[in-house]
């Protein structure tokens, strides 16, 4: 039995869920990870990832001391580095950032903020992006996750965060998850969705198209043709409205453009509806009959909602239904786009996103600008909004964006057509990365600014349901690395000096720089170290400190006002399956892995799950001629891979599933750079594609056996301690 030197509370670097852990330390050593019974938002649950997956933060292929590339002049060869100082790599960044900035102006320079990183990271890095440099070009990968969520919300009720707490689910009476492997992506959230059905009787409606294990705890399964989630929502809302289901008091207190609205839904019938998604006409009817009937419902969505070109409409569609039916604005009730990434909710609260500062305040509103340029030492900021992910890019490509800064982010992986985005890149004059392995990207950079990993820094988190939570240091940084808030705050003062100016980068700890960040955020006003240390964590809004924090929002009203109706039109830009490339292509996550890999690819789960599979149902196997673990090519128009086939029943007929953690198999190598207009979101998951049986990779030796599994028989992958 060991006994560790310390026990260190801290939050869960890989999901939104955000989960609470203790790291048991010994020698400098994350021995044991266990989790706290006492402790919201998991009580004492944690999934394979939080309870195995932190062995990665001594992996020898840490980044340990400042890398500037002396292959320079070509930034697609293989990158040959030398090690730098601090002081030599920060002269450098900053003089070329500043450089850029005084010749072409601040907006050529791009800033991707970080998911993984802490909101006083964020909040710090979006300050040196705005206030140094001079743009609002930062943006984050919530714009690849959930901008079709945002979008839809904002237009509709003018909040895109999830509405309601992870407390409220075990008590749900109906709810519906659509878009959502929520037993992979969120496991400890489905742990308490599946008690709901299984204590409290709940009634739970998938609508998906893959045979998802959330699907074994429905009272009704849905399963639509992939790309037509707007036509099952719209004849939802037809049927409630002839059958008179909807809340009339709800919807002339609190709503406007119902009665536009209720005109456009008049053709979409559930028969309608059928002869497009292949959802029969009487499952349609009673969806929409438990739904509206129930007391209290809830709607939880996830990636297969947004990441379409029509991901704004899908919102849109749904925020509709829990409009009408008045199932939004109490507790058990609303609106709930299950965020991903562990600070992916708090990224975008600390303004990592273009149009906003702080808690969705717009920069382009000048008495907000005015707060923020008063606290920010008087430097005059950028009234426009700036570019979105899937914008830098190409903006790249095409000479108007020349530098780019990348914190904690592998758009190399993330991004559609990867050839595309690796294409665009090597346009750039400057590209610093700044993370705690090399991935994709950082191959591609002229620095390597080495940073803390979650369990060597202090500062917060937000969790998916808006509950801001400590991050706490455990064990000592690895090598020279250091914290990303200490870093900009080196950088700042360099490029402060270059500049002449003083926006105010002397912060000596994380709890600084959130007294600040609170300073200029009404909504995160009434929280504080000391209170987060008391009280485990707070739901902003909290405006004063007296106040207990928001588990739910709109009680009252909705941040627009009114919530909006909005007409949705059937439709689809998404490509199509035809006779040259006759599959679809859907992508995501599995329970073992996270985004591309970099941290779980370095930890005890890669022996688990070591290479990426291509799920296919049998039919479709059996026309292709393979069987499971046989290799097949799988094409698009934009590329192609090889990876080994998986034959389960999970993918509906016509459709494969391939997860995009793996770079020897990437998914986005297939994936095309075609958006939601409104939400500048890529279409992940549309994609013609066509398949063939093929021979093993070379290097792959002879009789090796891969632990094929089909994924279909986990139950219940979260254990409790
Ligand atoms: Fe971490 Fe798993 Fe909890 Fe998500 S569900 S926060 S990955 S332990």
């Amino acid at each position: 039995m060991i006994t560790p030197d310390q026990t260190v509370r801290t939050t869960c670097p890989y999901c939104g869920v955000g989960c609470q852990m203790n790291l048991h330390i010994k020698d400098n050593f994350i021995y044991r990870v266990s989790a706290p019974f006492d402790a919201a938002p998991n009580y004492g649950m944690l999934c394979v990832k939080g309870r195995f997956g932190t062995d990665y933060v001594r992996h020898p292929g840490r980044v340990k001391t400042p890398l500037i590339r002396v292959n320079r002049e070509d930034r697609t060869a293989p990158p040959v580095w030398r090690e730098a100082t601090w002081e030599e790599a920060l002269e450098l960044v900053a003089s070329e950032f500043v450089r850029i900035r005084n010749t072409y102006g601040g907006d050529a320079i791009a800033a991707y903020a970080s998911a993984k990183a802490t909101n006083e990271d964020n909040y710090l890095y979006q300050k040196l992006i705005r206030a140094l440099i001079g743009t609002n070009n930062v943006d984050h990968c919530a714009r690849l996750c959930h901008a079709g969520s945002v979008t839809g919300l904002q237009l509709s009720i003018g909040s895109s965060a999830m509405s309601n707490s992870i407390a409220e689910m075990e008590n749900l009476d109906v709810f519906i998850v659509t878009g959502s492997n929520t037993t992979e992506t969120h496991p400890v959230i489905a742990n308490f969705l599946k008690r709901a059905v299984r204590k409290n009787g709940a009634k739970l409606i998938v609508i998906d198209p893959r045979h998802i294990e959330m699907t074994d705890f429905s009272t009704l399964w849905l399963r639509q043709n992939p790309g037509t989630d707007v036509a099952v929502f719209q004849a939802m809302a037809h049927v409630i409205v002839k059958e008179g289901l909807y809340d009339p008091d709800f919807i002339a207190g609190r709503t406007e453009g119902f009665e536009d609205y209720i005109e456009s839904l008049e053709e979409l019938t559930p028969e309608w509806a059928e002869t497009v998604s292949g959802v029969p006409a009487e499952k349609i009817r009673e969806a929409a009959r438990i739904y509206a009937s129930a007391k209290k419902a809830a709607i939880y969505w996830g990636m297969g909602i947004s990441q379409s070109t029509h991901g704004t409409d899908n919102t849109l569609s749904l925020v509709n239904l829990a409009l009408m039916c008045g199932h939004v604005g109490k507790a058990g009730t609303g609106l709930n786009p299950l965020r991903g990434q562990n600070n992916v909710q708090g990224c975008s609260d600390s303004g990592g996103l273009p149009g906003v500062f702080t808690a969705y305040q717009r920069v382009d509103d000048p008495d907000i600008r005015a707060r923020f340029e008063s606290v920010w030492g008087g430097v005059p900021l950028n009234a426009t909004p700036g570019l979105t992910a899937t914008e830098m890019v190409d903006m790249a490509e095409i000479g108007k964006v020349r530098g780019m800064f990348v914190l904690g982010e592998n758009p190399m992986m993330s991004e559609p057509n990867q050839n595309h985005a690796r294409h665009a890149l090597s346009h750039l004059e400057f590209m610093v990365c700044q993370d705690i392995f090399i991935n994709e990207t950082g191959e591609m950079a002229d620095v390597i600014l080495p940073a803390t990993s979650f369990a060597e820094k202090d500062g917060t988190f937000t969790n998916t349901d808006r509950r801001v939570q400590r991050c706490r240091a455990a064990v000592p940084p690895v090598g020279d690395s250091r914290p990303d808030w200490e870093i900009f705050c080196d950088l700042g003062r360099r490029i402060e000096t270059r500049l002449g100016v003083r926006a105010g980068f002397e912060f000596s700890d994380p709890a600084e720089i959130w007294e600040e960040m609170r300073r200029v955020t009404p909504d995160f006003w009434g929280i504080t170290y000391d209170r987060l240390e008391r009280e485990g964590g707070v739901h902003w809004p909290c405006p004063s400190f007296d106040h207990p924090g928001t588990p739910y929002l709109f009680a009252e009203e909705f941040p627009r006002g009114r919530g909006k109706f909005w007409e949705v039109t059937f439709g689809t830009n998404s490509e199509q399956p035809d006779a040259e490339y006759p599959f679809n292509l859907t992508t995501g996550r599995v329970l073992y892995h996270w985004s591309g890999s970099t941290m779980t690819g370095r930890s005890a789960l890669e022996e688990i799950f070591p290479e990426a599979v291509c799920e296919i149902c049998p039919e479709d196997a059996e026309k292709v001629g393979v069987a499971s673990g046989e290799w097949v090519q799988v094409s698009s128009r934009r590329g192609a891979i090889k990876l080994r086939a998986l034959v389960t029943g999970r993918s509906p007929k016509g459709t494969v599933f391939v997860p995009f953690h793996f770079a020897e198999a990437a998914a986005n190598a297939l994936t095309l750079d075609r958006i939601d207009k409104r939400a500048k979101i890529p279409d992940y998951k549309n994609t013609a594609i066509k398949i063939e049986k093929t021979t093993a990779p070379e290097g792959i030796e002879a009789g090796y056996e891969m632990p094929l599994f089909d994924r279909g028989a986990i139950k219940d992958p979260v254990q409790v301690h």
